[in-house]
C-alpha cells in the first residue's frame, strides 16, 4: 500500500480532544447546545447562538469563570421566539426528569421558521448522568416543501378544488364518522351537459374559464364543510354532511339554477351551460361511500338519458 502525505497536525492528547470536540461541534451542521446534570450550559455552538438570535456579547456577559453558563440566561430570549413557549418548557422539564427519554419534534418559531429538536440524555460508560445534549435543525424549507407537494397531490390546480383522489379520501374518513356519529350524509354527482360543443365552439381556454367559473358559483352555495372534488374532467362530485334528501335536492336544484340562471362570459359571448344530478344518501347497507358514489353516478346518467338540465334521485 502507498504511503499517505498528510498535512502536520497537532498530536494526540487531552488538550487534543479537547479541541478536536470543539471543531466537530463548530463542524456540525446542527446547532447544539450541552447542560450538565446541575442545569448549567457547558457547551454551544456559533449555529446555536445564531439560530436562536443570542447575542456573543450577552453570552460572555452570564458566561462563569469556568465557561459555563446558567441555562436560564440562554433560555430567557429563546422563548421570546417561540409560537409555544409553555409546551417548550412542559417537554424540556419532562425530558430532565426522565433521562433515558429520546426526544424529536418540531419546534415552531414566531418568525415563520420550524426547527427540529432532537434530545437525548447523555451518560459515561459506568452509566452515571452527565447530562443533554439538544440538536436543532432549520426544517423551514423542508415544510415548505412538504406542504406545496401535498397541496399538489390534493387540489385540482384549474378549479381549486379537491382532485379525484383527495376527495376521495376525504369523503371516506366523512363516511365513517357519520357512520359512527348516525348523522345523515348526501352525495350529488354532477356532469356538465354538452360541454364538448363550448370547447369545439369557444376553444378550450374558455372550456377552461367555464369549469373554473362554475366551481366559483358552486361555493357561494355550499357550506365551508361540504366537499366538492373534481372527479374527471367536466365531472363533480359533492358530499354534504347532515344532509336529509329533500335537503340535498333543494341544494341540488340550487347548483343548476346557478348555470342556468346566468351566462358565462366567452369572449364577449354570452353562453349557458347546464348540468345533470344525481343525488342519493348513504345507507346502512352501502360498504364503503364507493357504494353511496355508484349509485349517485347511476341516477346522473340516468338524468342524462331524461334529456338533461335535471335532477335524479336514487
Ligand atoms: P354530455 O352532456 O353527454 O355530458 O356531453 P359532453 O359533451 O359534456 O360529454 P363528453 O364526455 O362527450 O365530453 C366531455 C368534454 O369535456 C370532452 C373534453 O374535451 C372536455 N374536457 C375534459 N376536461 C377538460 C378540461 O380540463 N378543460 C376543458 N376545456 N375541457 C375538458
Ligand atoms: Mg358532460
Ligand atoms: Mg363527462
Amino acid at each position: 500500500m502507498p504511503t499517505l502525505t498528510r498535512k502536520p497536525a497537532v498530536k494526540h492528547s487531552v488538550e487534543f480532544d479537547r479541541s478536536l470536540l470543539r471543531a466537530i461541534q463548530e463542524a456540525s451542521p446542527d446547532a447544539i447546545l450541552v447542560v450538565n446534570g446541575q442545569g448549567e450550559i457547558v457547551s454551544f455552538n456559533q449555529r446555536f447562538l445564531d439560530m436562536w438570535q443570542i447575542d456573543t456579547a450577552y453570552v460572555k456577559q452570564h458566561q462563569r469563570a469556568d465557561g459555563s453558563v446558567p441555562e436560564d440566561k440562554l433560555m430567557a430570549p429563546a422563548l421570546q421566539l417561540l409560537v409555544s413557549p409553555e409546551a417548550f418548557l412542559n417537554r424540556v422539564q419532562q425530558l430532565y426528569e426522565r433521562p433515558e427519554e429520546v426526544d424529536l419534534c418540531d419546534v415552531e418559531l414566531a418568525d415563520g421558521r420550524v426547527l427540529e429538536r432532537n434530545s437525548v440524555g447523555l451518560q459515561n460508560d459506568a452509566g452515571d448522568y452527565l447530562g443533554r445534549v439538544w440538536f436543532f435543525r432549520d426544517i423551514t424549507s423542508h415544510k415548505l416543501l412538504e406542504s406545496s407537494l401535498r397541496h399538489i397531490a390534493c387540489v385540482d390546480t384549474l378549479t381549486g378544488e379537491m382532485n379525484r383522489r383527495h376527495f376521495l379520501e376525504c369523503a371516506n374518513a366523512e363516511f365513517e364518522l357519520a357512520r359512527e356519529q348516525q348523522y345523515p350524509l348526501a352525495i350529488v354527482m354532477i356532469d356538465l351537459d354538452h360541454f364538448k360543443k363550448i370547447n369545439d365552439c369557444y376553444g378550450h381556454a374558455a372550456g377552461d374559464k367555464v369549469l373554473e367559473s362554475t366551481c366559483k358559483r358552486w361555493r357561494a352555495i355550499l357550506r365551508s364543510n361540504d366537499l366538492l372534488g373534481r372527479v374527471g374532467g367536466e365531472e363533480f362530485a359533492i358530499l354534504l354532511p347532515n344532509s336529509d334528501l329533500g335537503a340535498t335536492r333543494a341544494v341540488a336544484q340550487r347548483l343548476c339554477q346557478s348555470m342556468t340562471g346566468t351566462p358565462f362570459n366567452l369572449d364577449g359571448n354570452e353562453v349557458y351551460c347546464s348540468i345533470s344530478a344525481g343525488t342519493t344518501l348513504a345507507t346502512a347497507e352501502d360498504e364503503s361511500v364507493k357504494d353511496t358514489l355508484l349509485r349517485a353516478d347511476a341516477a346522473l346518467y340516468r338524468a342524462k338519458r331524461a334529456g338533461r338540465n335535471c335532477i335524479e334521485v336514487a
